[in-house]
Order: structure tokens, then C-alpha cells, then sequence
């Protein structure tokens, strides 16, 4: 079976089975600054978990892009790729755990015609917080599955959330298929990573509240929310033993053959390279060409990209590749998603400008690079050891972006070396830094519903309609980032705003601040808010249920919400920063005083 039966097959047994089909949604996240990008289709259902009611119902489903940055380091695996597909089906307290699973076995079995005699399943073990989860073990074991293939595993690998300090969490049972390859020990279990058992479906049971205090009450709205990965499902469906051996990745691979002269299945170090360029490329193609893409830059996601362009352009380079190549397969990935995902065919000239402009910039970089090593060497060559100190490798990396591998090229040409080691201890101290940074982030982050958020979220709403207004219609929103100390938002302009613009667009949000505009919501197809000329980025499907939030009849926006009660309550609203994002995209940065 390929992708797209699979896709169509998943969304049509949901369906059947009473779900509404949603939209997938951009891989970059709205008001989310806890991560970067979207990590599974659960991740913008999340205030629906919390227990906002969703248009569309109790019973959804859909296809929504994926990335993991945080499984970048296994890439070239088998399993773990950069970008993926995740098919989902959620309840938003209807069903629970007994039809959840159900329905999953019956799509595995008569659906999609899995071997169930290959299929394992974990369960939650149970610790101090929670007890084992018989319920699911249960279920399973009413189905026919044996207690030879339902495993208990602990917190870290069977448990979901919160997504912040409190809130829903819970179980989860996990389906793995059995390859069929030998146990690499007398312990090997699904999840030990070895390659025998293949993780395909995730099953999340939110039933748990997590407390200040740290205890789990009972959750008033038990949820259910569930993952499968469209690249591993095929594979196993397809026979074969790793997600390269698919339709989606061999055009790419030969792609890269074609371009390099080197061979496939040669050698484990070209193999590793090519496995790498194809992911690193693909996912790269997917977040220029997001209907909120973004450009390589040195921050944010922007910075991630960048990241994946320079690290596919050195395996190029490593196989021999000289040239600018990325255009290449980036063209054959818009061209296999091109139905599914329409963004990247109506992107395809800009995201090749984007791939090439990327690669030479990287050119000059590794050139400046270059330079700064000679300039370094004489005082280098000091060394009676002739090793060149980690720290000096990790500086030439952090500051112009040049390569360890290529440091060390350069020092063998000298006959040098580079302390490798003291290398590894700078990256260590410079993540350690970054990773507080991060965490500092995260308080302020998903689980963070306070009420200064929703009415930045509010104010963005009045916002975006006044620059509509004062600079016109062009005006769409590009990106949007709430903290509760302030809003941040993104929106097509091509020029910087003039002093008089920017306080003009303040007195029309200040205005409607003062007018104590009372705030609705109400619940239509898409089409039907399209027609009322209310603003959206309207990526939804045809006929899809949308929320409408209308202001007195000062804005009208598509939106999930939350959003206060009244304009009364904001405050004055300021704008304290008008800038470039990138090409065409100005930045708005504004506070409630
Ligand atoms: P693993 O332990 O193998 O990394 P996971 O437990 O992180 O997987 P989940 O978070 O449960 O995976 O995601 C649900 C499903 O999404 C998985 O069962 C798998 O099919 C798919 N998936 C997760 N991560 C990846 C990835 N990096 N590449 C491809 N598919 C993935
Ligand atoms: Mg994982």
C-alpha cells in the first residue's frame, strides 16, 4: 500500500466511524512559543484537550505535517526522520480507551490487513502517581492479542504530558510490529530501539490533571488522542525494512546517484550521507514551502533550516557534489505532495530561489572560513603538538558556521590535529546555555492560559484589522506570537511603516479599546465566513466547521480563540517595535499598559 491509500483509507474508516475530517495545520505553530515547530497533530488540538469546544465536533480526525528537530541525531535510522506524516483520530470526551483501541485493531487488521500475530503493544506499568493501566491491557487482551505480546513499561516510555507543569496527561498504549529480525538480547522489548520492533500507532489516554501540588485527580473530560506515522505504516505494509525503501524516498535517492555518480548500498558512511541529504532536503522543502514558510536565518526556525541546508549541502560535498544540487530533489518532493499539500506547488519557483540563494551564502561562509584558518594558523602552529584547541574549532563553528569536519580537513593539510573532545565539552557548555534559555521559555509556554495571553490574543485581532485598514487589503497575517508580556505579529507589507502610520493604526486599536466593543463567537462553514468577509488564512477544507470571532463590527476573524469578553478590558495598547521579519514581512511588536 502506498501514502496515498493509506491517507485516504485512515480518514475514510474515521469517518465512517462518526469522525469529522479537520484540516491539517501549518508546521509553524500560532501562539506557541514553546517549540518551534508542529511535533503531531495533537499539538494544535491541544486548548481543545484543555477543554475549549471545538467546532467540528467531539470526533475528529485528519493528517497533519510533522517535525521533529528533536530527532535529528537518528536521522539515517530507520525509523526516525526529520519530517513526517501523522494520521490522528481524537475524541474530545466521548469515546475512551475500549473503542479507541478497537478501532485502531480493527484499521490494522481488516482495513489495512496487518498480521496480527506481528502485532506487540506497551502499556502503562503504573508508578506512585497512577496505577497500571488493566483497562487498556484488558481491551487488548479481549481482542485475542496474548499476554506474551502486551509489555508494561514505565512513565518514560508509555506516558503522555502535561504539556506544561499541570494540566491533562496520561497513558498510552503503543503498537509495534515485529520485523521478524532476531532479538538482539534476551531483554529486547518493543521500544528498545534495536530494529526488531517497528513503532507504527500511538494511542494517548488523557485522564489524568496534573496539580500545582503535584498530585493526579481525575480528569472531568477524559480525551483520547492518537498518532500514526504514515512513512513507518507503509514500510511495514510494504515488506520493507526502513522508511528509504519506500516510494517517498527512492525517487530521491536515485536523484542523488544520478547528481553524484556514487551508489547506493555500497558503502554504510555514502549510504548514511545520501539517507541524510534526502530527509534533510524534504523537510527543508516542506518549511519553505509552508503556507507560513519561513527563509534560513540565524534564529528560531529560520535557524533549524539553515541548519538542515548546510548539513545536506556537506554530505553533498562529501559524495562529491560541488555544485548547487538542492533545486533537484527539492523539485521531485513538491512534485510527489503536490495534491496533498497544494502550498508547495504554488511555492516551488520561491522555494528554489530560497534553496539557492542558501547555497551561496554557504559558499561564502565556508570560504570566510578558510580565511579565518589561515589567519589563525601561524599562532596555532605554535602548539608543540600541533593540536589545534576544541575551543578554536567550536568558535570557527559558532561564529562563521564552519564546520568541525572541515576544521579538521584544514588541520590535516598541515599535518595538525583538533582536539575533538574539547570540542564536544564547548557544544556541551554552549547547549547547557541555550537549553536554560529554552526552559525559561517554557514557563511562559503552552500550558499558559492566563489572561494577559488571551488578551494579547484579543489585541492581535484589532490589530491586524487596523493595519488592514491604515495600510490596506494586501495586509495578511504571516505569523503571530503571544507571551503574557506581549504580542508579536507578523503580516505582509513590502515597505517599513512611517511614524504616522504606526500611530495612526494605535489610535484605531486604542479606539475600539475604548468603545468597549462586545466580543461573539459564532460557529460556520468556511465558506460562510468567507462570504461575511471575515479574515482567515483560509487553508481549511471545504465545508469545515470554523469559529468566527466578531468584535462590535469592528473585526471579523476566523480563530480558535480563547479571547475576553469585551475591547474594554485591554488596557492602552502600545507599539513598542516595527520591523523587517523578511522579504515582504514586517514585524509588529506591542504590549498592553
Ligand atoms: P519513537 O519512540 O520511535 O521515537 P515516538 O514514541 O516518539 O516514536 P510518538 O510521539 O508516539 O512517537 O508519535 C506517534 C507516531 O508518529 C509514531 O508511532 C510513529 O509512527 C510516528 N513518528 C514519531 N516520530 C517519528 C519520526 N521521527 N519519523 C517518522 N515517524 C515518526
Ligand atoms: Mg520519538
Amino acid at each position: 500500500m502506498k501514502a496515498d491509500d493509506l491517507r485516504k483509507k485512515y480518514i475514510d474508516f474515521f469517518v465512517s466511524n462518526n469522525h469529522k475530517e479537520i484540516s491539517g495545520k501549518s508546521l509553524l505553530p500560532e501562539n506557541d512559543p514553546t517549540v518551534l515547530f508542529t511535533t503531531a497533530g495533537m499539538h494544535p488540538l491541544v486548548p481543545y484537550i484543555l477543554g475549549e469546544v471545538h467546532p467540528a465536533g467531539k470526533r475528529l480526525t485528519n493528517v497533519q505535517k510533522c517535525i521533529r528537530t528533536g530527532d535529528i541525531d537518528d536521522v539515517g535510522d530507520a525509523t526516525h526522520l526529520t519530517f513526517f506524516e501523522m494520521l490522528g483520530n481524537w475524541s474530545l470526551g466521548d469515546y475512551f480507551k475500549k473503542e479507541a483501541i478497537n478501532m485502531s485493531f480493527n484499521f490494522l487488521k481488516d482495513v489495512i490487513g496487518i498480521d496480527i500475530n506481528k502485532l506487540s503493544v506497551t502499556v502503562f506499568e503504573g508508578d506512585n502517581d497512577a496505577p497500571c493501566d488493566n483497562d487498556s491491557i484488558g481491551y487488548w487482551k479481549e481482542l485475542g492479542l496474548p499476554d506474551s505480546r502486551i509489555y508494561k513499561l514505565p512513565k518514560g516510555d508509555n506516558w503522555w504530558g502535561p504539556a506544561g507543569q499541570t494540566g491533562p496527561c496520561g497513558p498510552d498504549t503503543e503498537m509495534f510490529i515485529d520485523t521478524g529480525k532476531e532479538v538482539c538480547s534476551p531483554e529486547c522489548i518493543p521500544g528498545c530501539g534495536c530494529g526488531k520492533y517497528f513503532e507504527i500507532w500511538n494511542n494517548v489516554f488523557m485522564q489524568y490533571d496534573k496539580q500545582e501540588d503535584g498530585s493526579f485527580k481525575p480528569l472531568a473530560m477524559p480525551c483520547v488522542d492518537t498518532g500514526m506515522g504514515v512513512e513507518r505504516t507503509i514500510t511495514m505494509l510494504q515488506g520493507k525494512k526502513s522508511v528509504y525503501q519506500t516510494e517517498l524516498f527512492i525517487p530521491l535517492i536515485e536523484k542523488i546517484e544520478e547528481l553524484s555518480g556514487a551508489k547506493y548500498g555500497e558503502s554504510e558512511d555514502t549510504d548514511m550521507s545520501i539517507r541524510i541529504i534526502c530527509d534533510h532536503i524534504r523537510t527543508s522543502t516542506f518549511i519553505i514551502g509552508d503556507e507560513k514558510g519561513v527563509q534560513p536565518s540565524n534564529v528560531g526556525q529560520g535557524y533549524i533550516l539553515r541548519r538542515l541546508l548546510r548539513r545536506a549541502i556537506r554530505h553533498g560535498k562529501k559524495l562529491g557534489l560541488e555544485e548547487k544540487f538542492i533545486s533537484k530533489p527539492a523539485d521531485i518532493v513538491i512534485d510527489m505532495y503536490k495534491d496533498q499539500y497544494p502550498e508547495l506547488n504554488e511555492k516551488r519557483e520561491f522555494i528554489f530561489s530560497v534553496l539557492e540563494a542558501e547555497e551561496d551564502k554557504f559558499g561564502l561562509t565556508l570560504k570566510k572560513g578558510e580565511q579565518e584558518f589561515s589567519k589563525l594558523l601561524p599562532n596555532l602552529k605554535k602548539n608543540p603538538k600541533l593540536i589545534i584547541p576544541g575551543r578554536v574549532a567550536f568558535t570557527l563553528f559558532d561564529t562563521y558556521g564552519f564546520p568541525l569536519e572541515l576544521t579538521e580537513e584544514l588541520a590535516k593539510e598541515e599535518g595538525m590535529t583538533v582536539d575533538r573532545d574539547g570540542f564536544d565539552k564547548a557544544f556541551e557548555k554552549h547547549k547547557e546555555l541555550s537549553k536554560q534559555g529554552a526552559d525559561k521559555i517554557f514557563k511562559g509556554g503552552m500550558a499558559d492560559d492566563s489572561v494577559m495571553s488571551t488578551k494579547y490574543h484579543t489585541a492581535t485581532h484589532l490589530l491586524h484589522k487596523a493595519l488592514k485598514i491604515v495600510l490596506g487589503d494586501h495586509v495578511n497575517q504571516k505569523g503571530s506570537n503571544i507571551t503574557s508580556e506581549r504580542l508579536r505579529f507578523d503580516f505582509s507589507h513590502p515597505d517599513k511603516m512611517t511614524k504616522e502610520e504606526i500611530q495612526e493604526v494605535e489610535a484605531l486599536v486604542n479606539k475600539a479599546i475604548e468603545d468597549k466593543l462586545p466580543i461573539t463567537m459564532q460557529t460556520m462553514t468556511v465558506e460562510e465566513a468567507k462570504d461575511l468577509g471575515a479574515m482567515a488564512l483560509f487553508s481549511s477544507k471545504y465545508g469545515e466547521q470554523v469559529k468566527v470571532y466578531k468584535m462590535g463590527d469592528f473585526s471579523l476573524e476566523v480563530c480558535g480563540g480563547p479571547h475576553i469578553e469585551n475591547t474594554g478590558d485591554l488596557g492602552v495598547f502600545k507599539i513598542k517595535k516595527e520591523q523587517s521579519s523578511s522579504a515582504g514581512v514586517r514585524r509588529i511588536k506591542a504590549v498592553l499598559l
